[in-house]
Parts: C-alpha cells; sequence; structure tokens
C-alpha cells in the first residue's frame, strides 16, 4: 500500500515536497488554503521582483545615453504594472498546479490543523471562498509548510493605506511621493531600491550603523554608496519606536528623539512563523519560544513521521531553501534516505539581493572568517576592467572569492554588480562541490563575459 503524506501549505516548500513525492509513489494529499505557490509566489518573491525589474527598466533607460541612445524620459505605467505583476503570479500559480495535478497529487483549496498525531481536519473552501464542510484525513506522514507573515510590532499601527507591511505594497495604487523605510535587511533595501527606482523619494531607517547588518561591510558600503547617489536619504543609529498618521502624512518617532517625516512608512522588520492555530500542540509537536518548529537534518520535528520546512523551521528564510528542504522531506518520507546522502547544508545556500547594482554571497564571508580567526586567502576583482561590463555600460562592483590558503578550496564569495544572483551560482557550485580555485581559473568561460571575473578572482 502507497504511502499516505498530507502536506499542509502550499508554498515552495509544500509544492516540491508534493512533486517529488508523488514522482516516487506517495499518495499526496496538498492543502492550501490561499494559491499554489505560497505566499513567495503571490505577495513575496515574485512580485517584489515583478516590480524591481520594471524599475530596473526605468533606471536602465537613464543609463541609455551612456549606451550611444536618446531617449525619452521613461516612467512607470502603474495599471500595466499592476495587470503584470498579477498575471505572473497567476500564471505560475495555474501552471505549478496543473503540474502537480497531471501527477496525481490531490490538492484541496482549504485550511489545514493537526488533529491528532496521523489525522488532519481539513476545512475546504468553494471556488467562490463559501466554506464547506470539513472533513479528517488520516496520514502516514505529515509536512507542515504553512511559512510565515510580516512581523508587526505592537508600536506600528497598520492602516494599509499609509502606514504598510511589504503585502500591502503591490500591487501599488499609486507611487509613494516620499516613503520611509523601516528595517534595512534584506527586503527593506530591496523595497527602497523599487520604489526608489519608480519615482519616490526614499528614506531609510537604518537601526545600525551599517546597512545589511548581517552582511560583508564591503559590500553594504556598496550598496549605501549607491543608494546616497541615486538620492536614497540614510537615517543611521535610529531605532524606530512609533509610526503615526499625520493629516496626509506619517511620522516615523526614533527611540533618540529623532522624527522622519514622509508621505507613507513601510514596515520591513522580519516575519513571524505562521503556527498558531495549526494544532501542532494536539498532535504532540514541539514549538519553541519563537513559534518554529525545531527540526533535525531530516527535517523532522521531535516526531519522526511529522517534518516541518521552509520558514515555518526557522532556518533560512528562503524559497530556494523551502523548496530544497521540501524535496529532502519527500526523498526521507519514501525511504530513500537509507542510502547514503549528503545532508543539507545551510551555510551554503547562496542568496541574493536584488538591488542596483545586484549582491549575492554564497559560504564563508571574508568577515565572518576573521571573526573566527579563520586564516582565508581572499581575492578581489572589480568588473571596472572587464570587457562585457564596458560593452553593458554598467561597469559597478566586484567579485571576492574566498578560499582556503593551504588547499585552494572555494569557501565562499560575494558578488556586487549587474547579474550578481546569476553570477553568485558559479561559486554556490564550487562551495558545494569542493572544488578548488584552480578548478574556476582552468574553466573556459565564454568572452566576452561578466563571469570572465569569476576566473580572473581564481587566478
Ligand atoms: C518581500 C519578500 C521578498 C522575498 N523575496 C525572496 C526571493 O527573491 N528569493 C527567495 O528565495 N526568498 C524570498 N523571500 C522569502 C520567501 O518568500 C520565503 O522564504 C518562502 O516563501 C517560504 O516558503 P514556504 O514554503 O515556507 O511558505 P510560503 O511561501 O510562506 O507559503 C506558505 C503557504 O501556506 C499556506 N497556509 C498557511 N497556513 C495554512 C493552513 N493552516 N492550511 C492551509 N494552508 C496554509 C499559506 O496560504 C501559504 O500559501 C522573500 C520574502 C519577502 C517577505
Amino acid at each position: 500500500m502507497s504511502v499516505h503524506f498530507v502536506i499542509v501549505g502550499g508554498g515552495p516548500a509544500g509544492v516540491e515536497a508534493a512533486a517529488t513525492a508523488s514522482r516516487l509513489g506517495a499518495d499526496v494529499t496538498l492543502v492550501e488554503r490561499d494559491v499554489v505557490g505560497g505566499a513567495a509566489n503571490l505577495w513575496d518573491c515574485i512580485p517584489s521582483k515583478a516590480m524591481i525589474a520594471t524599475g530596473g527598466a526605468i533606471t536602465s533607460s537613464r543609463r541609455a545615453t551612456a549606451l550611444g541612445l536618446t531617449v525619452a524620459d521613461a516612467t512607470s505605467d502603474l495599471d500595466a504594472l499592476r495587470e503584470r505583476v498579477r498575471s505572473i503570479s497567476e500564471l505560475l500559480a495555474t501552471s505549478t498546479t496543473r503540474q502537480l495535478e497531471s501527477q496525481g497529487v490531490r490538492i484541496v483549496r482549504g485550511s489545514g490543523k493537526l488533529v491528532g498525531p496521523h489525522r488532519i481536519q481539513i476545512s475546504p473552501y468553494q471556488s467562490d471562498g463559501a466554506p464547506q464542510d470539513p472533513f479528517v484525513a488520516d496520514a502516514d506522514a505529515i509536512l507542515v509548510a504553512t511559512g510565515s507573515t510580516p512581523r508587526v510590532p505592537d508600536w506600528a499601527q497598520i492602516d494599509g493605506d499609509r502606514v504598510l507591511v511589504t503585502r500591502q505594497a503591490y500591487p501599488p495604487s499609486s507611487i509613494p511621493e516620499h516613503l520611509v523605510v523601516v528595517g534595512s535587511g534584506v527586503t527593506g533595501v530591496e523595497f527602497v531600491h523599487m520604489f526608489r527606482s519608480l519615482g519616490s523619494r526614499v528614506t531609510l531607517i537604518v537601526s545600525r550603523q551599517q546597512v545589511l547588518p548581517q552582511k560583508d561591510p564591503e559590500v553594504a558600503a556598496a550598496l549605501e554608496s549607491d543608494f546616497l547617489e541615486s538620492g536614497v536619504a540614510l537615517v543611521k543609529g535610529a531605532r524606530a519606536v512609533g509610526i503615526t498618521r499625520d493629516g496626509d502624512g506619517v511620522v516615523v518617532a526614533c527611540e533618540d528623539g529623532r522624527m522622519i517625516a514622509g508621505s507613507h512608512a513601510l514596515l520591513a522588520i522580519g516575519s513571524v512563523p505562521s503556527s498558531a492555530g495549526l494544532g501542532l500542540d494536539a498532535a504532540g509537536v514541539e514549538v519553541n519560544a519563537g513559534g518554529y518548529v525545531p527540526i533535525n537534518h531530516h527535517c523532522q520535528s521531535n516526531l519522526d513521521h511529522i517534518y516541518a520546512a521552509g520558514d515555518l523551521s526557522g532556518r533560512l528564510p528562503l524559497a530556494s531553501v523551502a523548496a530544497i528542504q521540501g524535496r529532502k522531506v519527500a526523498e526521507h518520507v519514501m525511504g530513500l534516505h537509507t542510502r547514503e546522502h549528503r545532508h543539507l547544508d545551510y551555510d551554503k545556500a547562496a542568496s541574493a539581493i536584488f538591488t542596483e547594482p545586484e549582491i549575492a554571497d554564497v559560504g564563508l564571508a571574508e568577515a565572518d572568517a576573521f571573526a573566527l580567526g579563520r586564516k582565508i586567502r581572499v581575492t578581489k576583482v572589480p568588473f571596472a576592467l572587464n570587457a562585457k561590463a564596458m560593452i553593458d555600460g554598467d561597469p559597478r562592483g566586484f567579485v571576492k572569492l574566498v578560499s582556503d590558503p593551504s588547499t585552494g578550496v572555494v569557501l565562499g564569495g560575494s558578488i556586487v554588480g549587474a547579474h550578481a544572483a546569476e553570477l553568485i551560482s558559479v561559486i554556490a557550485v564550487a562551495v558545494t562541490a569542493h572544488l578548488r580555485v584552480d578548478d574556476l581559473a582552468e574553466a573556459i568561460f565564454v568572452h566576452p563575459a561578466l563571469a570572465e571575473v569569476l576566473s580572473a578572482a581564481a587566478e
């Protein structure tokens, strides 16, 4: 008899788990209360990058003179932008749904809740959203992958009009005249870049002295200088403690007494896991103080047959990580991991920040190596002398490669520059496969290409 595997939450973790498990022969039920593809598709990765792509086209058009062109000043068409964002998300959700259904995955649109260690109560909705009678499904294995939602502190009165969380910022009904962004992590800086390139005046409240506090200081400095050049105001060392509406505007109060006024405020200060109301207690699943489900390297909770993946697992909150966790869960459920296999190594996950220039990194950062007292070799090569960067008219940024001085093994790298999110994949493969700098230096790359900077950094 086949394994009945029930997945609650159809984001990247749930979708990848469903696709892999059904391919391996499981009887799979996927319960998703909103849209297949999850928050990643509806609110987070996809709409934000779609808007950033439009903003990027506007800023590229401003650089067109460097390419020998004269073009009229580009501006955004909000109706077209809204339609574009909506249609990309819809297309992805529809194609993923079709793909899963063609593989035999049973998709139930509704809410799932554990009512026992092997039992899930499913409250389905009709296509118009009307609730149907709940039913209970028995499962041999369960994956909870319900993701997270934006964190809202009690000092911020979110009104969805002028005081917003990220999910309310798109599709935008208007481009804010002066947006004050609170939070200078990855999400905050992406929203700064997005709205600045779409024409807003933007002020960024930075709680420390550096944007992207977790990143390599040199990388953060490159972004800061680009922000300043494009007119973004940085308010550093400022911890926001209140946001109030003031007529047609907002005022953000900082702990040190500074008051920052704008037309709109956007909070980007992290997320909270969606574990409340999931029945985890009833099933005996351990939840930590932050609301996350602690997992082992197979993504198992304290109960062997109940797994958690994606943002709910409290590991790296990335769609890419969620998806690979989902795949590993499915393989484990289907008994594949009794054979030798590679455990997930979260320290080797590549990540990117879709600002301009783009930023991407993977593995060991120079600053972290120093903090650990680890000897490393660092090579840094700018894009300024690269032929393709000159041809494209965008020679900003650099590649930094971190390796072990005694073995030459590539330990990590950072890239600031055009297409960094694509280029980092080369270093990610090198880090995962324990390649040496010589392997990168001897690979024959395309010419002219930005990737040639990677082989130059490896020489
Ligand atoms: C603005 C923003 C931009 C981002 N951009 C990127 C990016 O470019 N690249 C990247 O890798 N990561 C990005 N992330 C992070 C990424 O979105 C998350 O890490 C990813 O979505 C987590 O996937 P998940 O599978 O845990 O669940 P989610 O995508 O959060 O989906 C969870 C799903 O579970 C459903 N659900 C919840 N409770 C129930 C229930 N009881 N019953 C049924 N269904 C339920 C929800 O409806 C939702 O669809 C971004 C995040 C933000 C906030």
